[in-house]
């Protein structure tokens, strides 16, 4: 039994009761698909989620989710709560800031990803945005997983700064043993001796979460790297790898970013990423998710 176990997951050291059950891909053969407004993630196509690490005004909001759509992201991502290493940072402009992703949605169809930090932001959240991510330093917060296990939407689990592979399958075992089974994992780079990249990305651990696990995978080539000319070339590594999609940080000014700015990709260059990620996909027989449709009364304008 045991041994059967861990042929299943290879690397899982946890033996008896406390080891994964509804992660594994033999609980799920055939694949989880995780619907997010109009846009599937885990089957044949690949999504791509965009948009600022922050919202930080309407303007720049609306410019980044104008760029991104155009270019023919998926989904738009943007921070209202942002986890910030000093306390001086800025914060993200909380609650307030969520008219401006709803503006943005209503205007392109791109439905919205946020970070969601503790379980008291959830309720102020969990009606108006499409997809909740769990960040990074979050990925262990075990009362923020319970309580996302019990809601109705989808949960993007970022993979935590210094966790093993086997944590963060953990991590979502929380979600679907709470009932949750719209996850999907995100790898984003974890903390090693290299200091030349802001992380090092991980993509064996792509490929090994997809052949063990049932869940979509996306990767963050922004936070992996930390570096703006290293974004294209590892996303287009990720969908080589085998990744369902891809979280890319985008701004329209990223030298005035008041966070992340030296890894956002300007609007031009996030187009050359969407161009070139093209004959990757198509060298490994996936195809690009089509764009969601501008809602019907902004194609009649
Ligand atoms: C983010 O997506 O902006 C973010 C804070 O990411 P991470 O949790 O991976 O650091
Ligand atoms: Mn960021």
């Amino acid at each position: 039994m045991h041994a059967e176990v861990q042929g299943d997951l290879n690397l899982v050291n946890e033996p008896g009761p406390a080891r994964p059950r509804h992660v594994l891909r033999s609980a799920r053969p055939g694949g989880t698909r995780v619907t997010v407004g109009a846009i599937e993630l885990g089957g044949p196509a690949f999504v791509v989620a965009a948009g600022p690490c922050a919202v930080e005004t309407a303007a720049q909001l609306a410019e980044a989710a104008a760029a991104v759509a155009a270019s023919g992201a998926h989904l738009l991502r943007g921070g209202l709560f942002k986890p910030r290493t000093s306390p001086y940072a800025f914060q993200g402009l909380g609650e307030p800031g969520l008219p401006l992703l709803e503006r943005a949605r209503a205007r392109h169809g791109l439905a919205l990803v946020t970070e969601v930090l503790d379980t008291e932001q959830l309720a102020s959240l969990i009606d108006h945005v499409d997809m909740l991510q769990v960040g990074a330093r979050n990925m262990q917060n075990f009362p923020l997983l319970r309580a996302l296990g019990k809601v109705r939407r989808p949960v993007l689990l970022k993979r935590g700064l210094a966790a093993t592979f086997h944590e963060w399958l953990q991590a979502a075992e929380y979600l679907l043993d709470g009932g949750n089974d719209q996850v999907v994992l995100c790898e984003r780079g974890i903390r090693t001796f290299e200091s030349a990249t802001r992380n090092t990305l991980d993509l064996a651990s792509v490929a090994l979460a997809k052949a063990r696990t049932h869940l979509p995978v996306l990767v963050d080539p922004s936070h992996a790297t930390g570096a703006r000319e290293l974004v294209l070339p590892m996303a287009l590594a990720a969908a080589a790898a085998g990744a369902d999609g891809l979280l890319v940080e985008v701004h329209p000014r990223p030298e005035e970013a008041l966070c992340d700015g030296a890894q956002a990709l300007t609007p031009d260059l996030f187009a050359e990423l969407m161009r070139r990620l093209g004959p990757v996909l198509a060298a490994v027989g996936r195809t690009m998710h089509a764009s969601p449709a501008p809602p019907a009364n902004v194609r009649a304008l």
